[in-house]
């Protein structure tokens, strides 16, 4: 999972600004490497490894000038990491384009062997944003005249559609103006928004609507499923819908990744979250058990966590304080490692625990590992009972598309019961969100029709071409990487 930014801005301008406060903005979407390419007569470039305000100084600025700008947040995955990998990504020639993404091309590896190495073209990264890069500027070099037109993207997009599949939404300049495209089935944010100034329109295309927000842009709507945008030299929005597959949105944006601040395609994560705690309060007074508080797991399980409580009548505490400085456990290269630091990350308060029957609520549950220290230390604070409560449902099935998840194997909830996970995590019992009650209150918190891509709950992946080869293929590569 990534972040993006793109800015198209008046003659004359520096998109800098923006994009940098855009990056700030989605830096939850990644934290792992930045980066951004400016346009203006030449492309310049600044990427590094670390936090958007680690690899920008101002020095950077003076160089980065233009109206043509995009910027990149990276999130780590296992194996990865290296500075070659960092984005967006550029090229002077055959055609002048920087480009990023967020997403997974699913059949990167095989067109590393077929359409590049039958070329004899030889990968410079292990980033599959290179494949994408390379079948849109290679169809793009192909048109007849100068300047760029919105019938050459098109036909580059149709081409990237083509060859690529997977999720990926893009955004990229030219030194002529912008495109961004979404994937054909639309798993992964992206949104459009403007900006009137006195010196003309700034356009702008990110991942979540929350970047446009800080950076003063009004929402224009969302890319649709395998729709694209060109914005040339008249700078005026132009919109091709490119693909015809029907739209899934990856419902685990709402769960965990996008900020309770963003709206994806309508609907805003905040009340989604909100509809997803009322539904678990819900579930957990049939399930005929009492408790005395609601303690969430920070950051992400804080909204859900106190409708959860209004819906049972309890109070909402905050049981654990996190260590915001401590860095990302669920990347860690072994489990002992990320034990370690998920107990240094989130601290106690006993007064919260003592004596009481408390529910421990978090957005989802993984391999396990946050639960089981969460419940060892609410046992050690003098909790009597502990009730997990995860507000979605059990995460069973790798993510193809670009969110981090795990191998089969290290999914706690793969083949066993309810009782059988609790036993496992410690707990006097454990309660999930239904696949039904989740869709269903995202739906109710926006767009009443929206399907989504679900497949990490049900193992049905939208895009179709997904085998149960590349399946064993992805197990087999995160366990050489997280064991190697
Ligand atoms: P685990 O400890 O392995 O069960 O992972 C569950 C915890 O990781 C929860 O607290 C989630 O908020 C968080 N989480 C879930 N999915 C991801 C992900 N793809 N990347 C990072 N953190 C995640």
């Amino acid at each position: 999972m990534c972040g993006f930014i793109s800015i198209f801005g008046p003659a004359g301008a520096d998109a800098i600004h923006d994009v940098l406060n855009g990056l700030l903005a989605i830096q939850h979407r990644g934290q792992d490497a930045a980066g951004v390419v400016a346009f203006k007569d030449r492309f310049q470039a600044k990427k590094g490894l670390g936090l958007v305000r680690e690899v920008f100084q101002d020095k950077h600025l003076q160089r980065l000038r233009g109206p043509l700008a995009v910027g990149h947040v990276r999130y780590p995955t296992v194996g990865l990491g290296e500075d070659t990998d960092v984005q967006p990504f550029w090229l002077d020639y055959p055609v002048g384009t920087a480009m990023a993404h967020n997403g997974n091309v699913t059949n990167f590896h095989e067109l590393k062997r077929t359409y590049f190495g039958q070329r004899n073209i030889h990968l410079g990264s292990n980033c599959d944003l290179e494949v994408v890069l390379y079948v849109f500027a290679d169809a793009l070099m192909r048109r007849a005249a100068d300047p760029i037109t919105v019938g050459d993207v098109e036909t580059a997009v149709h081409e990237v559609f083509t060859r690529v599949k997977g999720a990926y939404s893009v955004v990229g300049i030219t030194s002529q103006g912008l495109y961004a495209f979404r994937d054909p089935y639309g798993i992964k944010p992206i949104i459009f928004g403007r900006k009137a100034t006195p010196a003309g329109a700034w356009y702008a295309v990110a991942s979540e609507s929350v970047v446009l927000d800080v950076a003063g842009y009004e929402v224009v709507r969302n890319l649709r499923a395998g729709e694209m945008l060109w914005i040339g030299e008249d700078h005026v929005p132009h919109f091709v819908q490119v693909g015809d597959r029907p739209h899934r949105p990856c419902i685990f944006e709402f769960i965990y990744f996008a900020r309770p601040d963003t709206f994806l395609d309508g609907t805003s994560v905040y009340e989604a979250r909100m509809e997803l705690g009322r539904r678990l309060g819900r579930a957990f007074r049939r399930t005929g058990l009492s408790a005395d508080v609601v303690i969430p797991v920070p950051e992400s399980a804080r909204t859900a966590a106190q409708t959860m409580a209004e819906e049972l009548g309890l109070p909402c505490r905050e049981g654990f304080v996190k260590n915001r400085y401590v860095g990302r456990t669920f990347i860690m290269p072994n489990d002992k490692a990320r034990r370690d630091s998920i107990r240094a990350k989130l601290n106690p308060i006993r007064a919260e625990f003592e004596g009481k029957d408390v529910i421990v609520l978090d957005d989802s549950i993984v391999r396990g590992n946050t639960s089981r220290q969460m419940v060892k230390i609410a046992r050690q604070m003098g909790a009597r009972k502990v009730y997990l409560a995860s507000y979605s449902p059990p995460l069973m099935y790798p993510c193809l598309y670009g969110i981090d998840m795990s191998t089969k194997r290290e999914f706690v909830a793969r083949g066993r019961t309810s009782e059988q996970i609790a036993a496992e995590l410690g707990a006097d019992s454990v309660l999930y969100q239904t696949i039904d009650e989740m869709v269903d209150a995202v739906r109710t918190a926006g767009n009443r029709e929206l399907e989504f891509c679900k497949a990490c709950f049900e193992g049905l992946y939208p895009t179709g071409d997904v085998t149960e080869q590349m399946l064993k293929d992805i197990e087999l590569d995160r366990i050489a990487a997280t064991e190697g």
